[in-house]
């Protein structure tokens, strides 16, 4: 079974229905636990839960020190490319959208990657939009081969790839696979992707298992939050991740929850995402898969990146650029404004003065065996 049949056998199922059931003896009965069902998970995003908050997020933290110490992973992602065949509603590199397009040759990326590199960064993660017969899977191979000389980790965030595609990204040096189904609605997924080879779903959804067959080190999933329903979008994400886990349990599983930032063009939305709901999310999925990773970008503000660093993150963004060409000072249109402009060596002071460790360099795969 595909996790895209189990959604298909979830399609009856009422969220909100579910959760206005939940009391709070329930979710007392959850906190004693040490291991959390899926709809323990769910039923600790009820509003019988939310006065618990502060005791599930000491929970997470205790979870996440058992598991983890005090130790972050630091990554910056590199936009090689925003050309993008594909109408996405809420993204500045939608086709639709009349943007300054940049295309990175190799020389560029070179130069990017040497600038990103002189900074101290040693995991990268490498971005780009659909064009496929721009952003081919050779230039994307290039790429990669450049980024080797550089990094220790190289991650990419594209567009999916057939399993053939992935098995020859990982054999070129990739390491890690980010991708975000966007909304797990797949009525509403229809609706926010109305051209370009995105539509589609399923491929879409696949994705991550047919680069865990391929025997991937990490993959990183989520749903951009602020699309739709928040409880829906994290039960489903925490789903997948679960599945994930159990059908490739090699395969180090990593958890996001981007929200919506501002962007070039409209994209009017009544489901914005709070601070307080985004906690909810993240210290219910510490307690409900305690080894699993969560990564939390620049999207997120300073402040409270630093606040909730201790209740469950293990991996967070610096010195980002969201531009093409961003690093080398010759940047294109962001694909969002960031919300955390600190540099690299802010970061890592920050971390070392909350007692963190900063983690620049913990995996390598420059060299043959
Ligand atoms: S989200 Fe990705 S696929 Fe969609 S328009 Fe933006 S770059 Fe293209």
């Amino acid at each position: 079974m595909s996790f895209y049949d189990l959604i298909q056998s979830c399609k009856d199922f009422d969220i909100e229905q579910f959760c206005a059931e939940v009391t709070p003896q329930k979710v007392q009965s959850i906190l004693a636990k040490n291991n959390l069902t899926e709809y323990d998970f769910l039923a600790l995003l009820s509003d019988a839960a939310d006065p618990f908050l502060e005791e599930i997020a000491q929970k997470a933290a205790v979870q996440t020190r058992k598991y983890f110490g005090k130790t972050v992973k630091i990554f910056t992602p590199l936009y090689i490319s925003n050309y993008c065949q594909n109408k996405c509603a809420y993204c500045s590199f939608a086709s639709q959208h009349h943007i300054n397009r940049r295309h990175l040759n190799l020389d560029e990326i070179r130069a990017e990657a040497e600038k990103i590199s002189s900074t101290g960064i040693r995991h990268i993660l490498l971005l780009t939009g659909e064009a496929p017969s721009l952003v081919t899977l050779q230039y994307i191979k290039d790429a990669v081969k450049i980024l080797r000389e550089y990094f220790s980790s190289v991650a990419i965030e594209i567009y999916p790839l057939t399993s053939e595609g992935y098995a020859e990204l990982i054999k070129e040096g990739i390491d890690g696979l980010t991708i975000y189904q966007e909304t797990y609605n797949q009525s509403l997924y229809k609706k926010l992707h109305t051209g370009g080879p995105k539509e589609n779903y399923r491929f879409r959804l696949e994705a991550p298992e047919r680069a865990s067959a391929q025997n991937i080190r990490v993959v990183t999933i989520g749903a951009l939050f602020g699309l739709y329903n928040w409880r829906y979008e994290a039960f489903f994400t925490a789903l997948h991740a679960s599945f994930l886990q159990k059908n490739y349990p090699s395969v180090e599983l990593c958890l996001s929850f981007p929200r919506l930032r501002p962007l070039a063009g409209e994209f009017n939305t009544s489901y914005l995402v709070s601070d307080r709901q985004f906690v909810r999310m993240m210290v219910a999925a510490r307690l409900f898969l305690p080894f699993a990773g969560i990564c939390v970008s620049t999207r997120e503000s300073e402040k409270f990146r630093r606040a909730i660093i201790p209740m469950g993150v293990t991996k967070i963004s610096a010195g980002v650029s969201t531009a093409v060409g961003g690093h080398i000072g010759d940047g294109s249109t962001s694909q969002f404004e960031i919300a955390d402009p600190r540099t690299l060596e802010q970061v890592k002071e920050d971390l070392h003065k909350m007692g963190y460790q900063p983690v620049m360099h913990d995996w390598s795969n420059r060299f043959e065996i």
